[in-house]
């Protein structure tokens, strides 16, 4: 099986993407709480080391999500309206909500 583990350039890109925020819960991030999720998790067929699947998130939400996805996470596990897991075009993530019907995107990717 390939490595499943980001770069450590991937896993930067992503922190600087978060704007310091959990892509989960908003939590604010440092040094000490950050680690570096799978948006599609590794067990789960798309699951890539790709920027597109790097999310910062705190330890709580990287432990407690386990093989969901971010959505059923999101919506069913901490009862938030579930992220957008687009970027904005400077490349942080999208701060939006995902559209209505949309498990993944806003209007706007
Ligand atoms: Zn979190
Ligand atoms: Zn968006």
């Amino acid at each position: 099986m390939a490595s499943k583990n980001f770069s450590s350039k991937t896993k930067a890109e992503a922190v600087r993407a978060s704007r310091g925020e959990c892509f989960y819960d908003g939590t604010r991030l440092n040094k000490n709480n950050t680690e570096i999720d799978h948006v599609v998790n590794k067990m789960r067929p798309g699951c890539t080391n790709d920027l597109s699947n790097a999310v910062a998130a705190c330890k709580p939400c990287n432990r407690e999500k386990g093989t969901l996805t971010a959505y059923d996470f999101q919506a069913n596990k901490l009862g938030v309206t579930p992220r957008c897991q687009g970027f904005t075009q400077d490349g942080y993530r999208c701060q939006r909500n995902v559209a209505e019907g949309n498990r993944k995107y806003c209007h706007d990717h």
